[in-house]
């Protein structure tokens, strides 16, 4: 072993730092963070300390070092700008017994700082034993991506109850096996969630045996297509799921991160079956978080734009099961911003309409006037069948033949392909598109042609 890892408790406890300029300001930092007394040793103070100084966050020994400061103190960090008092002050430290830190200076260290991951109480600390120190933080920047903020309260909470589980579950295994299926259950939603004291009322059930596993749904936006746009929140829930159930619009590339052994079932919809599939859906959800699992309902784009999300939702309330939502990027965003067409511009859209093309055969649901308007942009969905009739009404309706418009395919996707055009070609725009594909009408169209940054494949 490189280095031998520990975590020290400094609260209260006194810290030499030497140095006060900005190296050693971000040494305080995270010292202060730790509650540690910041003991500075500099003859001056950069704005920063001065700050700390006058309000008593920090002391200051306005002298230069001597190695009778390093009486009473815990550990030394020596972060001046001169090297040869680094080395004295790393020298007097070893003569003395103190563990000592250098800025930059692997050899006159006792003891490194690793990156830290910080959902306290929980600490994950990387080190690349001051080797390569931005490898150990690219690391700690994916690994942060991995532990939910929320699990330093579980393990807060967890902490509370410890003596009492301990006392309540005499044999070990057992109780590694409570702490385990608790982490695994809807005590770990709760927290998430902010409820607190539900999550004591579940921990505690679990605790006396009445607590049937109950398993809960998590419905996720899972964007447009490219793996990069998930949110944080989206891959933590797809790579705890124990089942998820996922649309035919959910690219391949976010189905690879879903954890490797949780069932993937594809409920994607084929066209004149939707309604029986979005009950079988609706069914398959429920009876899985009733047998206790951790459902996740992956959706394309943003659950509740036109995703029916909505509906799954209120059949989960209905039948008490717990649920929550992880919204994502909606194709109105993604498409649009990978082809480069700002849906807003103080010059010409001060609105965006987001429509769905998908509905009553005589889009008597839709108010035209409304739609015609200038100055604005559509965003239609689920709309390229309808092309025709769309286009005829909003020019009846008054909006100008020549509006530019753009059909998007597979966008924020590699294979993404863009038509544009003016509305009174739109039908056969979309009719050369491939699936799935948004409607944009506007004239903030016109400004992909300097805006475009994607590597599409563009036509016209
Ligand atoms: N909930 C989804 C929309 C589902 S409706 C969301 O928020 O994005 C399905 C329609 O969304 C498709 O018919 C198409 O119009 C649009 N769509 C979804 N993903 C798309 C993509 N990557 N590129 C273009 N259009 C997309």
């Amino acid at each position: 072993m490189n280095h031998y890892p520990i975590y020290t408790d400094l609260k209260g406890r006194p810290v030499l730092l030497a140095g006060a300029g900005h190296v050693a300001e971000r040494k305080a930092e995270s010292l202060l963070a730790a509650g540690a007394r910041v003991r500075v040793v500099a003859e001056t103070l950069n704005e920063h300390f001065r700050k700390w100084h006058a309000s008593g966050v920090i002391e200051w020994l306005g002298t230069a070092f001597h190695e009778s400061l390093l009486q009473g103190v815990f550990l030394v960090v020596a972060a001046t700008d001169d090297h040869a008092l680094n080395r004295r002050i790393f020298e007097a430290a070893e003569a003395s017994g103190k563990f000592c830190n250098t800025v930059d200076q692997l050899d006159l260290c006792s003891f490194i700082v690793p990156a830290v991951i910080d959902r306290s109480p929980i600490q994950i600390a990387v080190s690349s034993g001051g080797s390569a120190p931005v490898l150990a933080r690219k690391w700690r920047r994916q690994i942060e991506t991995l532990i939910p903020q929320h699990t330093g309260k579980a393990a807060a909470l967890a902490g509370k109850w410890r003596s009492r589980v301990k006392a309540q579950i005499a044999d070990m295994s057992s109780r590694r096996r409570f702490w385990e299926n608790l982490f695994d259950s809807r005590f770990d939603t709760l927290v998430a969630q902010g409820k607190k004291e539900e999550a004591e009322a579940e921990l505690q059930a679990q605790l006396e045996g009445s607590g049937a596993q109950q398993g809960e749904v998590v419905l996720v936006g899972a964007g447009p297509g490219d793996a990069g746009l998930l949110t944080l929140n989206a891959l933590q829930a797809i790579q705890a799921a124990d089942i998820v159930f996922y649309d035919a619009l959910v690219s391949e590339e976010i189905r690879a991160l879903i954890r490797k052994d949780a069932d993937k079932v594809c409920v994607g919809k084929r066209a004149g079956l939707h309604q029986v599939q979005q009950e079988q859906t609706n069914a398959l959800l429920v009876e899985h978080a009733l047998a206790g699992k951790r459902v996740v309902r992956l959706k394309g784009g943003d659950p509740f734009v036109f995703g029916r999300g909505g509906e799954e939702a209120q059949v989960l309330a209905e039948k008490g099961i717990p649920f929550r939502v992880v919204p994502g990027i909606t194709a109105a965003l993604g498409a649009t911003a990978y082809a480069g067409i700002p849906l807003t511009h103080r010059d010409c859209a001060q609105t965006a309409l987001f429509i769905t093309g998908h509905c009553r055969p005589d889009g008597s649901e839709l108010h035209w006037q409304t739609l015609a308007r200038g100055n604005q942009t559509l965003v239609i969905y689920m709309g390229t069948i309808k092309a025709a009739e769309i286009t005829e009404q909003l020019i009846a309706h008054g909006r100008a033949a020549d509006t530019p418009v753009a059909v998007v395919s597979n966008g924020t996707l590699q294979k993404q392909s863009v038509r544009t055009g003016i509305l009174a070609n739109l039908p056969e725009l979309a009719a050369a598109a491939e699936r799935p594909a948004l409607m944009v009408i506007g004239e903030v169209v016109a400004l992909r042609e300097e805006l475009r940054w994607f590597a599409d494949n563009g036509e016209n």
